[in-house]
């Protein structure tokens, strides 16, 4: 990692909290801390990495601003994770995107469904976007199947290309150190699922200010379930398709739909109350820098949500064209913006997690 200023004063106020270790119960960081004497650059990305911006050690910090001492963890590794997501980002100069991603993320949001809209328009006949379809096969007389497959697998592969390459470079960076038990992968996958480092040692974040509440862990579940259904409905939607040739759509109480359905309200119950807490949260332990790019991914999961759950609605009706090209656009541009934006976030605290696993079992 390199030397920059965000790594030096990381660096300074790790050291200062080294000497305190006030805050050791809160959260994996300073257990991780504790380990260490020097901190490196690859350290200290570790460390922002193993940080879920839950703002216990800043609420609880005597040397918080307006101390002399400035300590405000949350602000400094927040910008720091978004320097590694830089730095790591696969090919090599993409990582120039993670600046204004705020202006590239809601770029693709607005382009992405327009050029998908604009394609179906001179791919199909325009007369099937406007009118009810129904029956087997009714959404590939609107959006052929093989352009689906190719820009949506097209830009779904590239993404997991992309984010796989950043992950080996990312590992390479901070790490070095072979997986030899599955015990520590049990463990990170555990605390992943759980997010257990957004408990506040038990107590809960500190997600608008001072008090303690489990809001932001539960909202970040159910965007994170719900997207995780989403994608559980694309894969048996296709099982049904290449296996066992149910072709959509699906009656509404089929696996796909349902999966789909409650994937889709778990996002944007997520996205809304995710998006909510940002206005009101207490402003000086956030990178501000940060806010538009974040903001923008919210604004896109919840676009992507909301247009599924509308085509679900009104896909016996004239709407459904239209509405098939926005909502396949939105996925599309969301697939290319994704090695680029806060969702890589996922990645790297993984993998930070895992890190964290294996030098508790060697300490
Ligand atoms: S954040 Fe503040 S209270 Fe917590 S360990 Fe660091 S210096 Fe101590
Ligand atoms: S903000 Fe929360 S997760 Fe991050 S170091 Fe502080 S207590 Fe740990």
């Amino acid at each position: 990692m390199s030397e920059t200023d965000t790594v030096v004063e990381a660096r300074r106020q790790m050291e200062i909290c080294n000497a305190c270790r006030y805050c050791e119960g809160y959260c994996a960081v300073f257990p991780a801390m504790a380990m260490r004497r020097e901190f490196t650059g690859a350290d200290l990305t570790h460390l922002a990495n193993l940080c879920h911006g839950c703002k216990g050690c800043y609420h609880a910090c005597q040397y918080a601003p307006p101390h002399a001492f400035g300590i405000n963890i949350p602000q400094t590794f927040a910008t720091l994770r978004a320097e590694s997501y830089a730095e790591f980002a696969w090919p090599a100069g993409m990582g120039g995107l993670f600046e204004r991603n705020g202006t590239l993320v809601t770029a693709v949001a607005v382009l992405a469904p327009v050029l998908a809209l604009l394609l179906t328009m001179a791919l199909a006949d325009p007369a099937t976007l406007y009118t009810a379809q129904s029956g087997v096969g009714a959404f590939f007389r609107v959006v052929p199947y093989w352009l689906i497959i190719t820009l949506a697998g097209g830009s779904f592969g590239f993404a997991l290309l992309a984010m796989g390459q950043g992950a080996r470079r990312y590992w390479r960076g901070t790490a070095q150190k072979p997986i030899t038990s599955p015990a520590p992968v049990a463990e990170a996958a555990f605390d992943i699922l759980t997010l257990r480092n957004l408990g506040g040692g038990g107590h809960g974040c500190n997600d608008v200010d001072d008090s303690f509440s489990a809001t932001k862990r539960w909202l970040h579940q159910a965007m994170f379930g719900g997207f995780m259904l989403c994608f559980a409905a694309t894969t048996t939607g296709a099982i049904f398709h290449h296996f066992l040739g149910w072709k959509s759509p699906h009656a509404f109480l089929s696996l796909p739909v349902q999966l789909g359905f409650w994937g889709g309200i778990g996002m944007l119950i997520g996205t809304t109350g995710l998006l909510w807490l940002k206005t009101v949260t207490d402003p000086v332990p956030v990178a501000k820098k940060l806010l538009g790019g974040e903001y923008a991914m919210l604004g896109l999961l919840w676009l992507i949500a909301a247009s599924g759950l509308l085509l679900l609605g009104l896909r016996h009706t004239g709407a459904m064209g239209v509405l098939l090209a926005l909502h396949l656009g939105l996925v599309i541009g969301f697939f290319l913006v994704m090695p680029y934006s806060k969702m890589v976030h996922g990645i790297y605290r993984g993998l930070a997690l895992l890190r964290h696993a294996q030098e508790k079992r060697a300490a």
